[in-house]
């Protein structure tokens, strides 16, 4: 494991969380331990520019994320994106964070694979670069194969190894093998609305959160 230092990247996990689950929880930690984060930021996004409104309200969602880290070393929720009016822009997020850690400290985002496929319908996906890097996480059944050609030209001129991160404050895209969960909140929210258990696919306590609030279509107790 790398020591954590003075210069050691910060990271960030943007989504919806709705709700949160393994397939966060499991890569998020593996960024953390094998690139030898600071610490990984997850920042749940108020109202995502570009998805159908979440089904979930931003308290039970900001609620369970929370719950999900609550003593784990180096993950931490940031609620900066519900404080602030309007559409969740990572490019300001990431602006913020930079502005807050200062010009030289590596900061990293990280996004899954299906997340980068969709990169170029996001609010000025050029300039994430400007302010940190990527991490594209692999994830299962999502190939970086057959790329639009301008995505493809990014990831293949910005791409770096591993240690670069630590190196450079920002501007590269890494892909980076994390265990492969095959978890995704549509499959939690579809599970529960069938009124079958999603206990297992995400921490216990939190499973038990969401069962008795009622959400999802799932039978309260
Ligand atoms: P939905 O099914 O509602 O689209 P999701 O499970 O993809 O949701 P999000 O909150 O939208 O969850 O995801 C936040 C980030 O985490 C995205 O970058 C997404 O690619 C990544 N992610 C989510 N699930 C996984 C997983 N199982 N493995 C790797 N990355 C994941």
């Amino acid at each position: 494991m790398t020591a954590v230092t003075q210069r050691s990247p910060v990271a960030v996990l943007g989504g919806t969380f709705d709700p949160v689950h393994l397939g966060h929880l499991r890569p998020a930690l593996e960024l953390l331990q094998n690139l030898g984060l600071a610490e990984l930021r997850l920042v749940p996004g108020r109202v995502p520019p570009h998805r159908p409104p979440p089904r979930a309200t931003p308290d039970h969602r900001l609620a369970w994320l929370r719950q999900a880290v609550d003593g784990v070393p180096g993950l931490h929720v940031d609620a900066c994106e519900f404080e602030r009016a309007g559409p969740s822009y990572t490019v300001e997020t990431l602006r913020r964070i930079r502005a807050e850690i200062g010009p030289e400290r590596p900061l990293a985002f990280a996004m899954g694979a299906d997340a980068f496929r969709g990169l170029m319908s996001w609010h000025q996906w050029h300039r994430l670069t400007e302010y940190a890097h990527l991490i594209v996480m692999e994830r299962a059944g999502i190939t970086l194969h057959g790329l639009p050609a301008e995505l493809a030209r990014c990831l293949s001129e910005r791409r770096i190894e591993r240690q670069a991160l630590r190196q450079r404050p920002r501007g590269g895209v890494r892909v980076e093998p994390v265990s492969p969960v095959s978890v995704s909140s549509t499959g939690v929210r579809r599970c529960m609305a069938q009124g079958l258990s999603a206990r297992f696919l995400l921490p216990d306590g939190v499973w038990q959160a969401i069962a008795g609030a009622g959400v999802y279509g799932y039978p309260q107790p």
